[in-house]
């Protein structure tokens, strides 16, 4: 029994477009993806008219924390909280986010497993969230950005081995920290933090295993250090020179802007609660962060979708925000679908099993009422967000 979506527009997550097209779920993967209808409908299938709306793949954040709940200082919450504390706000931002329509993420940092815990319980069915890739602990100096819940390593041989226990622990892909960061107190996001060695190290280490790594690299200097080590992505990029953009491009690396993270950070300020440092540091940052990200993509460096949920306003449930900013910044609505589509499961290593609405792939979609290309905040509208689907399983159907 086949599930068949007709005449919608369908959005391919590629770049391409089928105007009035078909789409046919058949068990946990797409059947057939084509222009007009599909030869007569099994009278076992269910049929949906989607005239008028916009079917898309599920939607992909490649850049959040579920254990981090979005308060006005968010770090200090998480040294708060217990773990049990933590772990219910997890499993309430997993739900929220994949009730945004967003059906996988990868988590860039979670506090003592709960990230692990979590995708393995949504991956069994006992929870509902999106499909999750996870760094398990941030792997991070002493005293360094992201310590609050990160490991803290220092010199070679120990990034290899908190490398080693995050693998043990179970981990997807391995998060490195080459510059210091906004919401840690004391430390600058243009200074470097891991030596070039260590990062080396770093990605030596995951590179063994078979596992992608990222890098939360702000500072010019940082950025490079990570790129020359063989990292597979910058998170955040707020300093970006031209051998910065002719590196990436050289070592294929991908870049994960998060303009949501100082946006909310600066929209709320102070009055709201977020630390005073936090704020400050925003401000100094953003005019660069949006010119490098205008830069990267002129250049053709391939750009995610990825928001930092988790940090200050910045909350689980309202990523697609960030496809708004991504096109304040300059890009087409096209590119910040393909942005949170494709090239986000590039990054995740993902690219055969989702992304794009083909046959074979897994059947994670979203349908919107109405046109994502010519209005990018319908996906932040819940009414107008009227099916999503995971695995060929709906979540939301008001078809
Ligand atoms: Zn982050």
């Amino acid at each position: 029994m086949a599930i068949v979506f007709e005449n919608g527009k369908v959005i391919i997550g590629n770049g391409k477009v089928i105007e009035k097209g078909t789409v046919v779920v058949d068990g946990n993967s797409f059947k057939f993806v084509g222009p007009g209808k599909k030869s007569p409908p099994s009278k076992k299938d269910t049929v949906f008219n989607i005239s008028g709306k916009a079917i898309l793949p599920g939607l992909i954040d490649a850049h959040i924390h579920i254990c981090v709940d979005g308060s006005p200082d968010p770090m200090t919450s998480l040294l708060k909280d217990s773990v049990p504390q933590v772990t219910l706000k997890a499993a309430d931002h997993a739900r929220r986010t994949l009730e945004a329509g967003v059906t996988t993420v990868r988590d860039m940092g979670g506090k003592d497993y709960i990230d692990i815990a979590l995708r393995d319980g949504i991956e069994s069915g006992i929870l509902q969230g999106p499909r999750m890739l996870c760094s398990g602990k941030l792997v991070c100096m002493t005293g360094g950005h992201g310590w609050q819940l990160g490991r803290e390593a220092n010199g070679v041989d120990e990034v290899r081995a908190a490398v080693r226990e995050q693998l043990k622990a179970g981990a997807d892909l391995i998060k490195l920290m080459a510059t210091g960061g906004i919401l840690t107190k004391g430390v600058e996001p243009g200074s470097t933090q891991f030596t070039l060695e260590e990062l080396i190290a770093g990605v030596e280490e995951a590179k063994k295993a078979g596992r992608r790594t990222a890098t939360h690299a702000q500072g010019t200097e940082g950025i490079k250090n990570a790129l020359w080590a063989g990292i597979n992505s910058i998170e955040h990029s707020f300093f970006l020179d031209d051998e910065a953009i002719e590196l990436l491009l050289e070592m294929k690396a991908f870049v994960v802007p998060t303009l949501c993270a100082p946006y909310h950070i600066l929209k709320a300020g102070v009055r709201k609660g977020v630390p005073a440092y936090a704020v400050e540091k925003s401000e100094k940052v953003m005019k660069s962060h949006w010119e490098s990200v205008k830069k990267a993509r002129k250049a053709g460096v391939p750009i995610a979708m990825g928001t930092d949920a988790g940090t200050p306003f910045n909350r689980h449930g309202e990523n697609l925000k960030e496809m708004e900013l991504l096109v304040k910044v300059g890009f087409t609505p096209m590119e910040a679908i393909v942005a949170t589509t494709k090239t986000a499961s590039e990054v995740l290593g993902l690219q055969e099993k989702i992304g794009t609405l083909e046959r074979g792939k897994l059947a994670d979609l979203v349908v919107l009422d109405g046109d994502p290309l010519k209005d990018i905040t319908l996906f932040q509208k819940k009414d107008k967000l009227v099916a999503i689907m995971k695995e060929g399983r709906f979540y939301k159907c008001q078809l």
